[in-house]
């Protein structure tokens, strides 16, 4: 078996290999490492999870070691889609590049610019960035970009994904072509191949198998919840999430959901029944994701609920559960949430909550994956689905031939609860319908659940949420 000190690395950087506690490289390093040191370029076709952070940082500081920066002009960039893998990659150098003299930055947004730019004019090796902050920081002439020997893209489909490809393009016109060029991706979609034809020099091509197709060190488990509306079966999932977590030994475990708005509302219900839970999706503020991912790593958050977006690229070694609360809409996610878990050799378990509405996605899921998960045989109990939670709820409901489109706005506004302040509908979700029964509160007013009158389908301004209106009149009468 190839070992690290196999594969023309300094005594340095083996050192700095040797403390984090790795001994074997993985498939991605061990082929990309020994191509990147000679200079060549490489077109790595790998996902998160494989290694490739160190099988680009590792050669990258290798090379960088002779020589020195120069103010506003890096020798190297490395160009991430999102902050968090940005940040990724800077933990990467401080990990390995401990034994050199070599200096780094970050360049994204959400910290503070005139930090960011007194580091560039003391002079940095490698500018870490995400290509918006990057290209902004070009244009007021504060990092010039043709002193660059190195540059790396990162997750390419990602940034494809979110529009970068022409900012990518036009930070590979502005640095020397005789450059080296380390570009990752996990799929080769046309414009990545265009993109790399372009700007690659005979790449070595290096590919590595998609860990969740291969992994057999993953469990995977389907729960299928009851349910015939989108509303009753996302409670009835979460129902069933708290009894499958209650089951197991949870070290730490990532919880996705295909909508922000899910995420935020799992996070607030788990944390409502006493998990140890916090969301995380694009939509919170920076620092705050910052922070709940420390604790997460850290060990202090047991549950992450996540977004496909914000957790994509994120270095969180050792996740022992993945759930899945819904069946994501592309089947390759489904194969990069569950390869959160079982990574390096572990044994992971990957839980997938299934209702009527995710059969599509979950049969492209199988296509892919080729692996039917075991039906997981647990008693639920569902008495809290309530009778008008079986209803079918007017979201679900295709409005009749000369009906408005969605009548129920309209009655909102002439409803008394129209003028009511705006009411945070996540929370009235789970404070009233999910929360424990002893924390219940029921206005002197309100009729038990079982004796109500057949509900009023609203839809509260802005939130794009349909919540019944005794909802949301129990919460202004509170
Ligand atoms: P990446 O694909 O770069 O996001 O890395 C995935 C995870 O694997 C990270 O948590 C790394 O710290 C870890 N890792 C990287 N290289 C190795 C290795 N050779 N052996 C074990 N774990 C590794």
């Amino acid at each position: 078996m190839t070992k690290f000190t196999d594969l023309g690395l300094s005594p340095e950087v083996l050192k700095a290999i040797a403390e984090t506690g790795y001994d074997t490289p993985t498939a991605i390093q061990e082929q990309a490492i020994p191509v990147a040191l000679t200079g060549l370029d490489v077109l790595g076709i790998a996902q998160t999870g494989t290694g490739k952070t160190a099988a680009f940082t590792l050669p990258m500081i290798e090379r960088l070691a002779a020589g020195r920066s120069r103010a506003r002009m890096p020798r190297a960039i490395v160009l991430a889609p999102t902050r968090e893998l940005a940040d990724q990659v800077s933990e990467a150098f401080e990990k390995y590049a401990k034994y050199h003299k070599l200096n780094w930055a970050l360049l994204i947004g959400g910290v503070s610019m005139a930090d960011q730019v007194s580091k560039l004019d003391k002079g940095v090796d490698v500018l870490i960035a995400t290509p918006g902050r990057l290209l902004d920081l070009f244009e007021r002439s504060k990092v010039m970009l043709n002193g660059v020997q190195i540059m790396v893209v990162d997750e390419a489909d990602r940034m494809l994904d979110m529009g970068f490809i022409p900012d990518i393009e036009r930070i590979f016109k502005l640095t020397p072509p005789t450059r080296q060029t380390l570009f990752f991706s996990a799929t080769m979609a046309p414009e990545i191949t265009r993109i790399t034809q372009a700007f690659l020099k005979n790449p070595v091509r290096i590919e590595v198998s998609r860990p969740a197709t291969t992994a057999e060190n993953i469990r995977q488990f389907v729960y299928r919840v009851p349910g015939n509306n989108a509303l009753n079966a996302a409670k009835a999932k979460r129902i069933a999430l708290r009894a499958i977590i209650s089951t197991l030994e949870i070290k730490n475990g990532i919880v996705f959901c295909n909508r922000k708005t899910d995420v935020d509302i799992v996070a607030k219900s788990l944390s409502v029944h006493g998990f140890n839970a916090a969301p995380i999706h694009g939509d919170l503020d920076q620092a705050l994701r910052m922070k709940t991912l420390d604790s997460f790593r850290k060990g202090d958050l047991t549950l992450l609920v996540a977004s496909d977006v914000a957790a994509r690229g994120l270095d969180i070694p050792d996740v022992g559960h993945v759930f899945n609360f819904d069946v994501p809409h592309h089947a390759d996610d489904y194969v990069h949430r569950i390869g959160r878990t079982g990574r390096a050799g572990r044994s992971g378990e990957a839980y997938l909550l299934l209702s009527g509405a995710d059969e599509k996605n979950y049969d492209k899921v199988l296509k892919l994956t080729k692996k039917e998960p075991e039906t997981l045989s647990l008693e639920v109990d569902f008495s809290a689905l309530s009778e008008d939670d079986t209803r079918q709820s007017s979201r679900d409901r295709k409005p009749r031939r000369g009906e408005k489109e969605k009548p129920a706005k309209a009655a909102l506004k002439a409803a008394p609860v129209a003028e009511s302040p705006p009411v945070d509908n996540d929370s009235v979700l789970v404070s009233i319908e999910d929360a424990p029964k002893r924390s219940r509160r029921r206005s002197k007013t309100e009729k038990p659940a079982d004796t109500l009158e057949p509900v009023t389908q609203v839809e509260a301004e802005n939130y794009g949420w349909h919540v019944p209106a005794f909802l949301l009149r129990s919460v202004n009468q509170k």
